[in-house]
């Protein structure tokens, strides 16, 4: 006889977050942040409790939290771990690890992270720090894509900005020169529902690369194919930046048909991304799947907000892995010169 299946992260993630709709009070808090934390552990909580270790090592878990895991991982309900829609296809960095883990080179090929934010919009590192923090990583590249002027909740710059930033992006290049690390200027343009951008196509054409998102309007149950159609046909971006809008257990995403949407930006050879956010993985893992029969190129970007969350790459690469996405097609996996030249085209053809 072989024991039951120990619950898996997403599991407990899926236990603790319903646990935070019928509890009341500072419990309620207390049990939704456990639940996201939980998409973060880097090893299962149920190997702890087998090595006997205490589950407050685990990020975020104190022992009241600690022990209601326990006898979830002793006991498991099975049947309140199906998670509802707006929480279902979001890997664990325990899960990424373990897909990964089943080919070491794929994560040897990530040349970049194509989508973060720094104190110029709403992250929390300045641009070198987002460089060395890169570094670290090994990576050949970094876009700096901070948030527009249209998105102000999120500090979005405008023209301007953008241009100042511009000489802080050339004095860390400077500063970086030795590391092999190249700063990209980027920008994460955000996109109105008809796919239109709030900045000027000049100063636009003056950054190495483009995201356009949508940020508005990510609650409508009504089929989006024709944003996302214009969006691509849109001449100053190059990739699409999350282009769900999902975020767990708070919005679902919109709805579009993909294939459609996918078959457009192959034929437009533009980029989808998967945010690997742990709170966004968007596209999730299913949509990925149908980008690759499209042969839709795919971005990795973190979306991160302060440095460490370079880490949120994982996901990404683990998603586009497990999807079995051609390496060719996967845009952070060019070198430099090959990403440039992937841009060049795509601006070439728009005259
Ligand atoms: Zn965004």
């Amino acid at each position: 006889m072989t024991a039951a299946p120990k619950p898996s992260n997403a599991d407990l993630a899926e236990l603790l977050a319903r646990k935070a709709e019928t509890s009341s009070g500072i419990l309620v808090r207390a049990f939704r942040r456990a639940a996201r934390s939980a998409f973060l552990w880097p090893e299962l909580a149920s190997d702890l409790v087998a090595a006997k270790r205490p589950l407050t090592e685990l990020h975020g878990i104190g022992p009241f939290i600690a022990r209601q895991l326990r006898a979830w991982i002793e006991k498991p309900p099975r049947e309140e771990m199906r998670p509802p829609a707006i929480r279902r296809e979001f890997l664990t960095r325990a899960d990424a690890r373990v897909i990964l883990s089943s080919n070491p080179d794929w994560t040897k090929r990530l040349q970049g992270d194509l989508q973060m934010h720094t104190s110029w919009s709403d992250g929390s590192a300045s641009i070198l720090d987002m460089a060395r923090a890169a570094t670290e990583r090994g990576y050949g590249y970094i876009a700096i894509t901070d948030h527009s002027k249209g998105l102000k909740i999120a500090g979005g710059i405008d023209e301007k900005a953008l241009a100042e930033q511009a000489r802080e992006i050339r004095r860390a290049n400077e500063t970086m020169r030795r590391s092999g690390l190249t700063v990209l200027r980027s920008i994460e343009m955000n996109l109105n529902p008809r796919g239109e951008g709030d900045m000027d196509p000049k100063s636009l054409g003056r950054l190495d690369l483009v995201l356009g998102a949508f940020h508005s309007a990510l609650r409508t149950k009504d089929d989006q194919t024709a944003r996302y159609l214009a969006a691509l046909r849109n001449p100053d971006i190059q990739i699409l930046g999350h282009p769900r809008g999902r975020i767990y257990n708070y919005r679902i995403g919109l709805k579009a048909d993909w294939p459609r949407v996918f078959a457009q930006a192959a034929r437009l050879d533009k980029a989808v991304e998967i945010d690997s956010y742990p709170d966004r993985q968007d596209l999730n893992l299913a949509l990925v799947k149908v980008a690759r029969k499209a042969g839709v190129r795919i971005s990795l970007g973190t979306d991160s907000h302060h440095a460490h969350q370079l880490e949120f790459i994982e996901l990404g690469l683990a998603a586009a892995l497990k999807a079995r996405i051609s390496p060719d097609r996967i845009v952070n996996f060019m070198d430099l010169a090959s990403l440039r030249a992937w841009v060049k085209k795509l601006r070439q053809r728009r005259r």
